[in-house]
């Protein structure tokens, strides 16, 4: 797969500030933020989509949620996040590095769609 600046953030060739990181994912603020906590969830392993992850990624992104929530907390927003993967372009994807979006600090229960948010 084409590299992406997703990965040359994870492999830290871009210096960027992480808010987590651990051997298999990184967490890092969006640049251009859709909400007052947007952050992202990065696996280290560079999966284009969602779609391509593989049965043996089961494990990695199991481990993607499980950070999500812990970082949800950390950053006082546990009780109200939500959480958004854009797959393919026609469903908003723009960097084909698979990450999770956290975003809260507004009231995401009047945005129905996730459409909505931008
Ligand atoms: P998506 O549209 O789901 O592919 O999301 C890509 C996200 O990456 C967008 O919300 C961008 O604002 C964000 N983004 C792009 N480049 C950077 C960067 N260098 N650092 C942080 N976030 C970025």
């Amino acid at each position: 797969m084409a590299d992406t600046i997703f990965g040359k953030i994870t492999r830290g060739e871009i210096p960027t500030e992480f808010l987590y990181q651990d051997e298999h994912c990184i967490v890092i603020r969006d640049i251009q933020p859709q909400a007052p906590t947007h952050v992202l969830i990065i696996p280290r392993k560079p999966i284009p989509r969602l779609v391509d992850s593989l049965p043996e990624d089961q494990t990695l992104l199991g481990h993607l949620l499980l950070v999500a929530g812990k970082v949800a907390d950390q950053l006082g927003v546990g009780d109200a996040f939500r959480l958004v993967i854009n797959n393919g372009e026609g469903g908003g994807q723009t960097v084909f590095h698979l990450h999770l979006h956290i975003l809260a600090g507004r009231d995401m229960a009047e945005c129905q769609l996730v459409s909505d948010l931008n």
